[in-house]
């Protein structure tokens, strides 16, 4: 809080302000640095279905830093979208996911795993998007179809024509897309009919009270049956109780992500988990 109130007002007589702000730069400068000092981590989260089978991961980046240690996305995105650092950031993710998809090839166990990467929407919107992803997935030779781009719905509702055309085309290399966090944006039947996606990824927000609160289970139920009516896949984000995936469950909804089944690892306990079946 301090840290935003920091960058859009003027307080030069407050001298915490003042530490936070020459805190906040040098944490800019370090971040401009991050990745070529190799410091970025990507964790991965499983993806299962109503049996447990493993169907995936989302990918989720930590950075390392040297005197903060682990740093969590809210601690730094937010920066690196007002710096622009979230592009390069972003193609570093995009080739970090390429890489491990390449050498999951060699396992049987994690050779069909589809792996999901988050874009910005300053990534989406760059002039070359469509051809960076080609490019990447051209460059390490991996099956298009085990790359998912998790989309939210700001970027979707920003111009849609653009929008439409660039998915389309990955959509023909054979990537997939996931609205991410949908059910808290605005976005409506109509429109999300034009949109290429394979799947809905309903929100974290509506599972802590999916068991309790009626409007939220409602507002699930919707989203469930939407994903059907459109020939969608729906997955939910943030399961971390048995009721609350049976609950899913019996609306429909049978891909599942949360900490029920495993919080982001790095690669090899995620590698481990599967191992251990
Ligand atoms: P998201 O894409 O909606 O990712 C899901 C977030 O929910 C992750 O937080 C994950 O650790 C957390 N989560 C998963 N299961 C549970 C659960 O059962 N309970 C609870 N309470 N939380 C759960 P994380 O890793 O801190 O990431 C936060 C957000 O940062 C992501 O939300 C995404 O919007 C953004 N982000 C992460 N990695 C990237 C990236 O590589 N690029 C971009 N542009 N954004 C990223
Ligand atoms: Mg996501
Ligand atoms: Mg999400
Ligand atoms: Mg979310």
């Amino acid at each position: 809080q301090a840290k935003k109130a920091g960058r859009n007002t003027m307080r030069f007589f407050d001298p915490r302000m003042q530490q936070s702000l020459s805190a906040r730069l040098a944490l800019e400068l370090e971040l401009r640095k991050a990745i070529e000092k190799d410091q970025f981590q990507l964790y991965y989260q499983i993806q299962v279905d109503e049996t447990h089978r493993p169907l995936g991961a989302e990918a989720l980046l930590r950075w390392m830093h040297p005197e903060h240690g682990l740093m969590a996305p809210a601690e730094f995105i937010p920066m690196a979208e007002e710096t622009g650092l979230i592009v390069p950031i972003g193609w570093w993710v995009l080739e970090t996911a390429c890489t491990q998809l390449k050498a999951w090839e060699k396992d049987p166990l994690t050779r069909n795993l589809v792996l999901s990467i988050n874009v910005s929407a300053k990534q989406f919107h760059q002039p070359d998007f469509v051809d960076q992803v080609q490019a990447a997935v051209d460059h390490y030779g991996i099956d298009p179809a085990l790359l998912k781009l998790e989309l939210t719905e700001s970027i979707l509702l920003e111009n849609v024509d653009t929008t439409i055309k660039r998915m389309s085309a990955l959509k023909k290399t054979g990537v997939g897309f996931s609205l991410d966090d949908f059910g808290t944006g605005y976005s409506s039947l109509q429109y999300l009919k034009r949109l290429p996606l394979d799947q809905l990824k309903i929100d974290q927000s509506f599972m802590q009270e999916i068991t309790s609160d009626s409007s939220d289970m409602a507002i699930v139920s919707t989203i469930i049956a939407m994903a059907q009516s459109m020939q969608m896949g729906v997955i939910a984000e943030g399961v971390e109780t048995e009721e609350q995936r049976q609950l899913l469950l019996r609306k429909g909804c049978n891909h599942f992500q949360g900490y029920l089944f495993s919080k982001p690892v790095p690669v090899e306990q995620f590698e481990k988990l599967l191992h251990r079946g």
